[in-house]
């Protein structure tokens, strides 16, 4: 395969903190030989295993870009044994615009993997990843929320996967990042997610959703800044004591998790985030916006559960996913 037109500022193998970035050579009309620039910081202190965090692999979703910043200007190499990648705005371009996908490509880097060296400014960011930083990584963690369409209970997740001591180390990880909620996810869409790529590649991976709306809160940066932390601290990088704090563990089992709309219009959510829902339980209501004197379109859930996620905006659309109804395991 082709080299990747991505080459970095710092040098992964020298100890110390370095600050620098992911040059990847983007000729366009306001700069013919101009660069996307992705920040990032490497914090190395002798063997040991390394964490690859992630935030902005959605550019609408603010926790990881946060929580990771911060660690970023604070984590001093001492603190550390081994290494520290930290990449908090990963598909960069997204991130500035503030937009789940890239404005130059409409690339979603989340569906982009493995990507190619000569694809798409997403496709070169989703193929330097796979090639030059998962090889590198022990322990990965990619920090998501709803974003400007979903709000999401806040929660550390993990998929069921084929190799069960995987996914153990993985559930590990996942405890230890100890968020309010734990959710084993089903995804609707998993090809060329990051998530897949990491896992695929044998590491030891976590993913959140810690709110969304396209903003993030004092509450859900919090639940962030501690996730990484114990991350660390679990994965053997940073010292301390990881404090375990009651966890709901949350089930995503089947298809019949997901309500979608099936209609454009006003949406009246009748339960909110967190509530428990009886199965065929009207959740939601989808309000004409044509004309007046119309009933609206009720939605039921499907299964019985807690409500883990909503459409976020007021106005809905046909085939947005409405809400998500989570089995409570524990
Ligand atoms: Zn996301």
């Amino acid at each position: 395969m082709k080299p990747s037109p991505i080459s970095a500022s710092v040098d992964f193998t020298r100890d110390g903190v370095q600050h620098g970035f992911l040059k990847l050579p983007y000729s366009r009309d306001d700069a013919a030989w101009g660069a996307v620039m992705i920040p990032l910081t490497v914090i190395r202190n002798g063997d040991g295993p390394t964490a690859l965090l992630t935030g902005g692999n959605h550019g609408d979703e603010y926790e990881g870009p946060v929580a990771l910043t911060k660690l970023a200007a604070t984590l001093r190499a001492e603190d550390v044994r081994g290494r520290v990648i930290i990449l908090p705005f990963m598909n960069y371009p997204a991130f500035r615009a503030g937009t789940r996908t890239s404005p130059i490509d409409r690339g979603n880097l989340n569906r982009s993997f493995p990507g190619k060296p000569d694809g798409t400014v997403t496709e070169k960011i989703a193929d330097y990843v796979q090639r030059h930083l998962l090889p590198l990584a022990d322990y990965v963690l990619d920090i998501h929320s709803g974003g400007r369409t979903l709000d999401f209970l806040p929660f550390a997740a993990i998929h069921v996967l084929d190799d069960k001591g995987q996914e153990e180390r993985c559930e590990a990880a996942m405890q230890a990042f100890n968020a309010p909620y734990s959710m084993r996810l089903l995804e609707l869409d998993s090809v060329g997610m990051f998530d897949t790529a990491a896992e695929s590649a044998g590491k030891v991976f976590v993913s959140t959703e810690l709110g969304g709306g396209g903003t993030a809160t004092a509450k859900s940066v919090a639940i962030a800044d501690r996730g990484v932390r114990q991350f660390l601290i679990h994965a053997g990088i940073c010292a301390g004591r990881i404090e375990r704090r009651d966890t709901v563990t949350l089930d995503m089992p089947d298809g019949d998790c997901y309500v979608t709309s099936l209609h454009d219009g006003l949406l009246e959510m009748c339960r909110d985030l967190g509530d428990e829902v009886a199965k065929d339980e009207v959740i939601a209501r989808v309000h004409d916006v044509t004309r007046t004197g119309e009933a609206p379109i009720e939605y039921r859930a499907r299964r019985g559960g807690i409500l883990a996620a909503r459409h976020f905006p007021g106005l809905i659309g046909r085939g947005d996913t409405l809400a998500v109804v989570a089995e409570i395991v524990g």
